[in-house]
C-alpha cells in the first residue's frame, strides 16, 4: 500500500509552528517512516502538485494567498489548519482592529502605500476554504500534531478537547489567576496543552480559540465574583481572539 503523501504550507505567520514539528525529533522520524512528505519548505526543496494531506500554517492576508490556498484545497483530500494563526487568525488578526492604510503605515512607513505591500483583513483558514481539522495553539504542540496524524493514518478522526482550559488547571491543582487580580481566559478557550501559562504563574492568552460553545454566563459570573466587567475580558481577547 503506497504512504499517504503530505505537504506542509505556509502562508502569513512566524513559522513556529513548523518548528515544533522539526523539534518532534525522534516522532518526526517514525511519522516520515509512515508518510511520504512531497513538499516542505522549511525542511526540503522538492516540490509536488500531488498530496493527499496538506498542512496549512499561517493566515490569509492577501488575494493572491487565498488563489493559492484555493488551488491546494483543490489538490488535496485533507486539509489540516496548523496552528493558531491558520485556526482563528491568531495574533495576525489584531491588524483588523485598526485601519488598514494606518497598518501599513506603521509597519513600513512612507513605503507603505507600495502595491507589493498590499494586504487586507486577515483571515483564518476556514474563511476562505473548507477546513477539516485544526491543530490549536501558538505554537502548536508537537505531541498533539504526531496525535492527529496518527489518528489519520488509522482512519480515526483525531480527539480536539471541547471542554475549557479551566478543567486541565484545576487537575493541575493550580492557584487560579483570578486570586491574582488577574484576567485569565482560561474558562473560555478550548483545553488540550494542559494549562502551562496558568501553571508557570502567566494568565491563559486564549491562543487555542475559543470551545465550540463558551459558557459565556459562567465566565460573567466570574467576573462579576472579581469585580471586573465583560469590556475587561473583551479587551483580553483582542490578542488571539479578535474577530
Ligand atoms: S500560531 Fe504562533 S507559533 Fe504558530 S506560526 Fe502563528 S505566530 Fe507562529
Ligand atoms: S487560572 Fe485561568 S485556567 Fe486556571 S482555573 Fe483560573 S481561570 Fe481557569
Ligand atoms: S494556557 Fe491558554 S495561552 Fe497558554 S497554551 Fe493553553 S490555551 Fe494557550
Amino acid at each position: 500500500m503506497s504512504k499517504p503523501r503530505v505537504a506542509i504550507f505556509d502562508f502569513a505567520c512566524c513559522e513556529g509552528c513548523q518548528l515544533q514539528i522539526v523539534n518532534l525529533e525522534e516522532d518526526i522520524l517514525k511519522l516520515i517512516d509512515v508518510v511520504d512528505v512531497v513538499e516542505w519548505r522549511e525542511a526540503m526543496s522538492e516540490q509536488s502538485h500531488e498530496y493527499d494531506i496538506a498542512i496549512i500554517e499561517g493566515s490569509i492576508t492577501r488575494e493572491e494567498d487565498a488563489k493559492r490556498l484555493e488551488v491546494i484545497r483543490s489538490r488535496a483530500k485533507i486539509l489540516i489548519a496548523l496552528g493558531a494563526c491558520a485556526t482563528i487568525g491568531g495574533v495576525n488578526k489584531i491588524k483588523n482592529n485598526f485601519d488598514s492604510n494606518e497598518v501599513r503605515e506603521c509597519v513600513y512607513g512612507e513605503d507603505g502605500q507600495m502595491p507589493h505591500l498590499n494586504t487586507y483583513n486577515t483571515k483564518a483558514i476556514d474563511e476562505v476554504v473548507e477546513v477539516d481539522f485544526k491543530i490549536h495553539g501558538c505554537p502548536i504542540e508537537g505531541s498533539e500534531f504526531a496525535q492527529v496524524i496518527r489518528s489519520l493514518l488509522v482512519g480515526k478522526a483525531p480527539f480536539v478537547p471541547d471542554y475549557p482550559v479551566c478543567v486541565e488547571c484545576k487537575a493541575r491543582e493550580t492557584i487560579c489567576r483570578y486570586e491574582y487580580n488577574e484576567i485569565c481566559l482560561g474558562p473560555i478557550t478550548r483545553a488540550g496543552c494542559n494549562a502551562p501559562c496558568p501553571t508557570a504563574g502567566w494568565r491563559c492568552f486564549g491562543c487555542r480559540g475559543l470551545v465550540d460553545n463558551p459558557n459565556v454566563d459562567a465566565a460573567k459570573e466570574v467576573m462579576d465574583t472579581y469585580g471586573l466587567t465583560v469590556d475587561d475580558l473583551k479587551q483580553k481577547m483582542v490578542l488571539f481572539n479578535t474577530k
